[in-house]
This record gives C-alpha cells, sequence and structure tokens, in this order.
C-alpha cells in the first residue's frame, strides 16, 4: 500500500514535470488575442507596427515611449529594419535639403517668426538618438528613423511638421500646472550659489526638492572633467558662473513688479502663469548674456560646454528642457 502510494505519487510528479517542460517549449500563439499578444510582440523578429500605435497625435508622447521599449527590448529585427527607414541615396539627399533648412526653414513659435532649427540641434540630437552633424546623411537616417516611430512619413528631412512634432514632444514633459508652493516647501539658497551673488534673499529661493535635485546635478557636472568647471573641494568655484542659478522662484508679486519695471520685457518675464511661480524652474548661466532670447545669443548659449552637458544629463536628476529658453530647466520629477 505504502509503495503504491509512493509510486503514484511519483509518476504524478513526472507527468506534471513533462507538461510543465511541453508548455514551456510551445511559443504563444501569433494569432493569440489579449494579454499574449503583446508577448508575442516582444519576442517576434518583427517590426512594431508605428502607424497603427501612433494614429492618434494626443498620445504622441506615450506610443512613442511604448516604440522605443519595444525597440530597446533587445529585438536586433526591429534595430535592423529602423536602420533601413531610409535608403542610402534618399539619406544623403534628405541631408542636403537639411543643409539648407538647419538655417532656412521658416516657422512662428508664439505668434514670432523664426528662422532655421540650428538653435536647437543638441536638444534634437538628444531626441533622436544621434551625435552626427546636422547636415550629415547619418543625421539624416536617424531623423527618418524617428519620423517612422511618430507615425511621421520617413524622409528623414527635418522640415516644419517633423520640428512642430519635435517641439510638442519637449513640450508635453515640461511641468504642468503651476502650483503655488507654501511657504515652507521653498529654502532660501546661499548667495554665492547664485550667478548674481548680490541678489536679494526673497529672491533666492528654491523649492526643496529641486534644489537637492539642482546639486545632485552640479555634483556630477563638476566630477565630469569634460565640462571644465572651475571647482573647489567637489563644489562648484565662487568665481565660476557657469551652471549657477540666475532665476529660480517669483512671486507673482516680483512678476507683477518686472511687468510694470519693464512693459516691453519678453514673453518669459510678461508671464501672468510662469513655471517660475512653482519654485521648480531655474535658470542656469549656460553663457552668453544670461537670459536673452536673441537668436545669436542662444546660438552661442547651445554651444557651450555647460549647456552641452545638461541636455546629455540632466534628464537623469529629474530636470527636463524648456527647448526655446537654453537657460530654464524644470524640475519635472513628480
Ligand atoms: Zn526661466
Amino acid at each position: 500500500m505504502t509503495f503504491d502510494k509512493r509510486k503514484i505519487v511519483l509518476i504524478s510528479a513526472v507527468s506534471l514535470a513533462t507538461l510543465a517542460s511541453v508548455v514551456a517549449i510551445v511559443p504563444p500563439r501569433p494569432d493569440g488575442a489579449g494579454a499574449s499578444r503583446g508577448l508575442f510582440a516582444a519576442r517576434t523578429p518583427e517590426t512594431p507596427k508605428p502607424a497603427s500605435l501612433v494614429s492618434s497625435n494626443a498620445n504622441e508622447v506615450r506610443l512613442a515611449e511604448a516604440v522605443d521599449t519595444v525597440a530597446t527590448a533587445g529585438t536586433k529585427a526591429v534595430e535592423t529594419v529602423e536602420a533601413n527607414a531610409v535608403a542610402p541615396a534618399v539619406a544623403e539627399s534628405a541631408a542636403q535639403q537639411n543643409r539648407a533648412l538647419k538655417d532656412g526653414l521658416n516657422w512662428t513659435f508664439g505668434g514670432k517668426p523664426q528662422r532655421g532649427w540650428a538653435i536647437y540641434v543638441p536638444l534634437i540630437q538628444r531626441l533622436i538618438g544621434t551625435e552626427d552633424d546636422a547636415a550629415s546623411a547619418g543625421f539624416a537616417a536617424s531623423v527618418a528613423r524617428w519620423q517612422k516611430r511618430v507615425g511621421l512619413a520617413a524622409s528623414g528631412v527635418l522640415d516644419e511638421a517633423t520640428l512642430m512634432r519635435m517641439i510638442s514632444t519637449w513640450q508635453a514633459r515640461r511641468r504642468k500646472g503651476s502650483t503655488y508652493p507654501r511657504p515652507d516647501e521653498l529654502l532660501t539658497v546661499p548667495a554665492a550659489e547664485f550667478w548674481d551673488s548680490s541678489r536679494a534673499d526673497d529672491l533666492r529661493q528654491v523649492e526643496r526638492q529641486t534644489y537637492a535635485a539642482y546639486k545632485r546635478m552640479l555634483a556630477a557636472a563638476v566630477a565630469d572633467s569634460s565640462v571644465q568647471l572651475a571647482s573647489r573641494n567637489g563644489e562648484l568655484a565662487a568665481s565660476e558662473k557657469y551652471l549657477k542659478i540666475i532665476s529660480a522662484f517669483r512671486s507673482r508679486e516680483y512678476q507683477d513688479r518686472l511687468r510694470k519695471l519693464e512693459p516691453n520685457a519678453g514673453r518669459g518675464a510678461l508671464a501672468v502663469n510662469s513655471p517660475h511661480f512653482t519654485g521648480r524652474a531655474l535658470d542656469l548661466y549656460v553663457g552668453g548674456e544670461p537670459t536673452i532670447t536673441k537668436d545669436s545669443n542662444r546660438a552661442l548659449q547651445t554651444q557651450t560646454r555647460a549647456y552641452r552637458w545638461l541636455v546629455r544629463h540632466a534628464e537623469r536628476f529629474g530636470f527636463c528642457p524648456y527647448f526655446y529658453e537654453p537657460w530654464h530647466w524644470e524640475y519635472c520629477a513628480p
């Protein structure tokens, strides 16, 4: 009796193990509905379907990220198909057009005519995942891959529609709303950490988490010798201007005062609902005239080592850029 019982138990265990291994080898069916489809999509050597994935513009960013996830999941086939988004000859001709559009494309932003997209090249390179020169065939091929991902025609030409889509992607990542901080959510930063060390106490307030993230980011920038920041004991040297805070929390009263003092000031200063109300927006010194939107000034700023470092690394510390103002960074972590 005891022997029989043991035998039954043994047989059952073997059958269960066999069943388990059979289940493990049989792949999910390609036509499987619902939950198994996602799993299959990740395994199959098939391109994600950008057209169906990005049918809705409103969901553009989330969907592009979904495609990114699939693309980085390790499926070599996806990379191969994406690399062939445009043929070499097409990429070369797109590069020629990009060479002209870089400084010549006419578009508008905030009701103001704009020319070219050269100023935004570092952000564009970051977005489309390339370090290739904006006039190169490699850059055009990366533009085409990105266009394909977001459901645009994969021409490799950085035309107005593509630029607009890039801008809406950047803008969608910024802080939503402008909640006014409670007094205990703000702290006053030492004067020496400001670009203008004579700035008044009430103008040196920053939201606490934002400040902590800024300090972590600053330490990383100082430690990175390629940025060439002057430092002392791992901290930014007093003499160093780059990456110091120009402006952070701005109260409604202060913003009103600015408006009265400079009736012709730029859009940023006039903003009735500025992200600076949150204490989570930082204007950082990235070169040139600190916060002047003139094209020549912004072109200079976006060439500096400090700015380029921010474009590559700020996201890691929770900061996202405002594409139009190289100095303006917002703490976007929840
Ligand atoms: Zn700002």
